[in-house]
Formats: structure tokens, sequence, C-alpha cells
């Protein structure tokens, strides 16, 4: 007994110390849980989880939610298949091009520079507002919102930012941020959140430094694998586990890049006569004042593992090439190759990158994850793959209010749900 009160005891000091790495789960304050009319929904992003990871057999908890919910056989991403624009997809349901993050790096004439790096520019409203996200729409609507991380949740957009939301800090032990999420929801009466996100980066960033076939990616699956075991404890402890939705999914898939190829942009072109705004996958590329002709003919002719297109003419399938923040000239990489400068290794926050995403959305490597579990959806089922813009209007259902104008289309997934839910 005494065992047992130093441990509660231990877990809520280091609980409300915000770091709970591998202590036991927060306990739930008694008669709070599972009181609220509405249903909760939880939204949790892995960044880069591969819709075929999951078949690998080294992520119990996430094979447990799919095989008593809703599995879809993939996701495809919005191209260009990159974090930030697949991201604002997921919670607007527009396309890059209509939503306005357009890139992981851009450039706009009145705002400078955008990187996921400069926090000042992640946290300018003045990028995201071309669209409104869930929360804001939510909070609009009447609920609560709580964000645990989610690219543009730290902007202020339209007015509002989420109910709950903490500064990114990829630092941040995972443990950490689900007893975030369960102290979110033990809130008493209508301060409880409606609607909630949790994000994991780990499983991209062993795919960027070590490969989607490397131990050390399996090893990331199995840290998320194992957060979300305790996410799963916790809500059952609160008596929540059928009583919540869940979706878990991921922005894009991974392709390994052997270093053999890499596409060098300035044997190319004079980089001097342009700006980059962006490498990788995808480059942007603006000309400088009256070097437009000199870089057209350099890049739009056939390359072997790349092609160039004139913004105006990206093939319509992409859903690209409108928005003035899209560079005039947009180049795709082969799936597997990288263009970059012979000034610049390639490089994932310092280190070589053996693999990358980014690349037309139809690649089968850059299929990602979708599962959800609870009492909106089916059980035991698997739906064909869909577009990540179906997530929005999904979502806006499950939550009961009236979704902004957006590029999905609830029909095609409303079978997801169960009857008394549709
Ligand atoms: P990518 O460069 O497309 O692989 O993006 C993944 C990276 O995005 C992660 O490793 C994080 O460093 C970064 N990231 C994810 N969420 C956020 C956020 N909310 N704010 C800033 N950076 C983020
Ligand atoms: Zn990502
Ligand atoms: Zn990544």
């Amino acid at each position: 007994m005494k065992f047992l009160f130093r441990a509660l005891c231990c877990a809520f000091l280091l609980f409300s110390a915000g770091r709970a790495a591998g202590s036991t789960p927060p306990t739930a304050p008694a008669n709070i849980a599972a009181t609220r009319p509405t249903t909760p929904l939880l939204l949790i992003s892995i960044d880069g989880f591969r819709a075929d990871y999951l078949e690998r057999g080294i992520s119990p908890t996430l094979r447990m939610l799919a095989d008593g919910g809703v599995r879809a056989q993939a996701m495809e991403p919005a191209f260009p298949s990159l974090t930030f624009p697949n991201h604002y997809t997921l919670v607007t349901g527009e396309y890059p091009d209509h939503h306005g993050i357009v890139d992981n790096s851009m450039f706009d004439p009145q705002l400078g520079t955008f990187r996921l790096d400069l926090r000042k520019a992640v946290g300018d409203g003045r990028w995201w507002d071309e669209a409104e996200p869930i929360w804001v729409t939510a909070d609009k609507q009447g609920l609560h919102t709580a964000t645990m991380f989610w690219p543009g949740s730290e902007a202020r957009i339209h007015g509002y930012r989420p109910d709950h939301w903490r500064p990114y800090n990829g630092k941040m032990p995972y443990d950490a941020r689900v007893d975030t999420i369960l102290h979110w929801l033990d809130l008493p009466g209508r301060q409880r959140p409606d609607f909630l996100s949790l994000y994991f980066e780990g499983v991209d960033t062993a795919g960027h430094f070590y490969g989607p076939d490397s131990p050390e990616l399996n090893d990331a699956i199995r840290q998320v694998d194992a957060a979300l075991a305790r996410l799963v404890a916790g809500l059952r402890q609160r008596g929540l586990y059928d009583k919540i939705n869940l979706i878990v999914l991921a922005d894009h898939g991974m392709a390994a890049t052997p270093p053999n190829q890499r596409i060098v942009l300035d044997r190319l072109i004079d980089a001097s006569h342009a700006r980059v705004v962006s490498t990788g996958a995808i480059a942007g590329i603006i000309p400088a004042p009256g070097h437009a002709a000199e870089l057209e003919a350099a890049l739009l002719k056939p390359h072997a593992h790349m092609t160039c297109w004139k913004k105006s003419r990206i093939p319509a399938r992409l859903h690209y090439g409108r928005n003035p923040r899209v560079p005039p000239l947009v180049c795709s990489a082969r799936v597997g190759w990288l263009i970059t400068s012979s000034r610049i290794a390639m490089l994932h926050h310092g280190k070589p990158v053996h693999g990358e995403h980014g690349y037309d959305n139809a690649a089968p490597q850059m299929r990602a994850l979708f599962l959800a579990h609870g009492p909106g959806f089916r059980r035991h089922a698997v739906v064909p793959e869909f577009p990540n813009v179906d997530v929005y209007p999904l979502m806006a259902h499950l939550l009961g209010i009236k979704p902004q104008p957006n590029d999905g289309n609830f029909g095609q997934v409303k079978d997801m749900l169960r009857p008394a839910a549709r």
C-alpha cells in the first residue's frame, strides 16, 4: 500500500514537472472521465510512417487499433509530399496550392523566407491564413481544442489559436506528450477539449538519417508504438478507450536515397542567376531578373532523373502551381534521387540523408499510414486507399461542425464510419 502510494505520488510529481519519460501514466481524478456529451477526437500524426511499415509486425499497439477499428490500405499524400504542406492539408482539407503552405521552405515577397527552423515565420499567422485549420473552425463553433504539436498550431490564424497548445519542441519526450493529452482529457466539464492533436517525429527522422529499411527506423517504430501503448493504457484507465475517436496517420512515406543518386543543380544552371528556394526531392527556383530564358532553357529540357516545369505547366493531377508562393520553376526528382548543389551536401539537421520524401505523391513509397478507432468507426474494417484531403471532412463530421470549403470528399470516406455515425 505504502509502495502504491509512493508510486502514485512520484508519478504525479514527474507528471507535474512535465518530465514523465519512463514513469507510469498519471492517474485520472475520480469522476471526471467520460462525462462529456460529445465524443472527443484525437488526431495523431506519426511523421513519415509509410503505409507498409505496419506490416513489419513490430508495432502491436498500432496493429491492435487497426484490428479493432478501420485501416486504409494506404493514404495518398498531397503534392509535394512534405511535412508542412501535408500537415496543413490534413487539418484544412485543401491542397497546398489552396492553403498556401506550398513547401517546407518558401519565399514570399511580402513575408520573406519561411523555413521549419525559423520560429518566427512558423508562428506568423500570415503564412497560414489562406486557409482555416479545423481547430479554428471548431473553436468558432463553440468546441474546445488542444494541440500537442501540429504545424500551424503556434500561429494565431484568423485571430484564433487552439485553447491549449505548446511551442514545438522535438526534444520533448513522447511520454510527456502523451501525458499532456491525458491531462487535457481530465479537464472537467466543458473545459475538456473536443479536438486534440498529438505529433511524433522520430520515425521520419530515422528515415532520413538511416533510410526506410534500417534497424534504426524499426527502433523508432517501436518507440512510437510504446508511446501509443501508454496512451491506450491511460485511456482505458479513464474508461475512455471506447469513448474517444482516434485517427492515427502519417503525412507521407519515405524512399531510400542511395548516395550516388544526386542531381547537382549548379552543374545545370548558374546558381548566381537564381534564388533556389528549396532543394531535395523537389526544388523551387526563382530566376533572377533577366535570367528567366536562360534558366528555362537549361531546366525545361529532358533530364534523366528529374522533371522541371514552368509553374503554369505542372500536371493537373498534382494540383500545384497556381499559388503565388510556388516558384516560377519547379523540379521534381525521380523517386530515390535528390536535387542538390555542389556547395551544400544534402543534409537533414546536419547529417547525411539516406531517405527522403517530397516526391510525386503517386509514388508507392510516399504512401502514408491511416487507421482509426473509436465509437464513430467500424470495427475490423479495411478500406481502399484514399487521398488525404478527405480526412478533414471526415473529422468535421465526427465533431459535428460545419466544415470550411475544401478539396475533400466526405462521400469517399464515410464508409469508414459505423452506420449510426454517418
Ligand atoms: P521534414 O523536413 O519534411 O522531414 O519535416 C520533419 C521535421 O519537421 C521534424 O523533424 C521537425 O524538425 C519539424 N517539425 C515538425 N513539426 C513542427 C512544428 N510544429 N514546428 C516546427 N518544426 C516542426
Ligand atoms: Zn513529414
Ligand atoms: Zn521528413
